[in-house]
């Protein structure tokens, strides 16, 4: 079996040398256990935080400890008759062809109601993210202009189309001329900007005429900046993601913004919210019912990004942080 090690911390972007591939015998599991081959390995953006030691909502992985992940895995081996040979299933697996799990911990797939792969995305992690988040933070009204980045992605595509279901418009943002056209002929959303063309902060005032009611926040940074003199009094800021800021080492240069930020929440009576999906896990059977419905109606569409090999694992990632990924990242692992 084959496995990849977090050799060092990274500094800014992973890089090769940050990993180590090792080749180890296959482990029997214990009682409780199972032993799994992995099929699929879902690629995410907090994965960059385990790879730091800097404090956060979970321990970091350790250095030469086996990079973590989700997983979609064939159980080859198991103690529990709860599972058996060739049943699939949705786990921990991280990044390696074979893992040993404990049953409990494992959700069993069925694989005719749904492509597998749509466990690590639309109807798995990142879709219950957008589906909370959205609704429970942002709280969309009809007519109401809900505006997020990383538009392409799980998260936001899935916060986009369910914005367009509460009878909101989207306005989606996304990196390039590929991906926001995208938006809007996969998507539906209603307007689509480009956060990388020069004008980006003129398209997004002409995106949104009536201000911003909901701002989904997944990316930061400079796209931040543009959104903050947009916001309406009462908007509502579901804080996801940061992923603009994933690799910084410092503070960026210039001047505090801080207070800028500070007075435009107090003068315009934002909410600004932060929130982990885990906090959301109750509300994980009515998002599935609710998602697996509208992708059957045709109102939720999803894309996903495939790489074929786990030894492309690091550059995937790498890409996951610069916008290469266009859709769900998945590595296909083994048939
Ligand atoms: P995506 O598949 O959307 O991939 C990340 C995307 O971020 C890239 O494709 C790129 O899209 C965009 N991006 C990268 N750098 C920048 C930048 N500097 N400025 C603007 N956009 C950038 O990822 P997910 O849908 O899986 O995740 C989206 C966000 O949600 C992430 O921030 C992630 O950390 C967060 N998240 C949070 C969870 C929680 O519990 N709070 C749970 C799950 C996800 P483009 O080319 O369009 O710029």
């Amino acid at each position: 079996s084959t496995r990849i090690v977090l050799a060092s911390r990274p500094i800014g972007m992973p890089e090769p040398e940050n990993f180590r591939t090792e080749t180890v015998e296959l482990e029997s599991p214990q009682p409780g256990e199972a032993l799994l081959q992995t099929l699929y390995l879902s690629l995410d953006p907090y994965m960059r935080g385990r790879m730091s030691d800097a404090p956060s909502y979970a321990p970091p992985v350790q250095i030469d400890e086996t990079m973590c992940g989700a997983t979609i895995s064939r159980v080859l081996e198991s103690t529990d008759p709860a599972l058996g040979p060739g049943d699939v299933v949705l786990g921990w697996g991280g990044w390696q062809t074979h893992s040993v799990e404990k049953v409990r911990a494992l959700r069993k797939l069925d694989p005719n109601a749904a492509p597998l792969t749509t466990a690590l995305g639309v109807l798995g992690m990142p879709g219950l993210t957008a589906y909370s988040g959205l609704l429970t933070i942002g709280q969309p009204k009809p007519g109401e202009t809900v505006v997020v980045a990383a538009a392409t992605g799980p998260v936001g595509a899935t916060v986009g189309q369910i914005a367009k279901i509460k009878g909101a418009r989207a306005v989606g943002i996304a990196g390039g001329p590929e991906k926001v056209a995208l938006l809007r002929e996969r998507f539906g959303f209603d307007a689509a900007v480009d956060h990388r063309a020069p004008d980006f902060a003129e398209q997004l005032a002409a995106a949104t005429p009536d201000g911003i009611d909901v701002y989904y926040e997944n990316v930061g940074g400079a796209v931040f900046d543009a959104i903050l003199p947009r916001l309406n009094p009462f908007a509502r800021i579901p804080v996801c993601g940061l992923i603009a800021n994933y690799n910084d080492t410092d503070l960026p240069p210039g001047p505090d913004r801080l207070p800028l930020l500070m007075s435009s929440i107090l003068r315009r009576s934002l909410t600004v919210r932060g929130f982990i999906v885990s906090e959301f896990a109750d509300q994980a059977g009515e998002f599935y019912s609710a998602a697996a419905q509208w992708i059957a109606q045709g109102k939720l569409a999803y894309l996903e990004d495939i790489v074929d090999g786990l030894d492309h694992a690091v550059e995937a990632f790498q890409g996951l942080l610069t916008g290469k990924n266009l859709g769900k990242l998945v590595i296909k692992v083994s048939d």
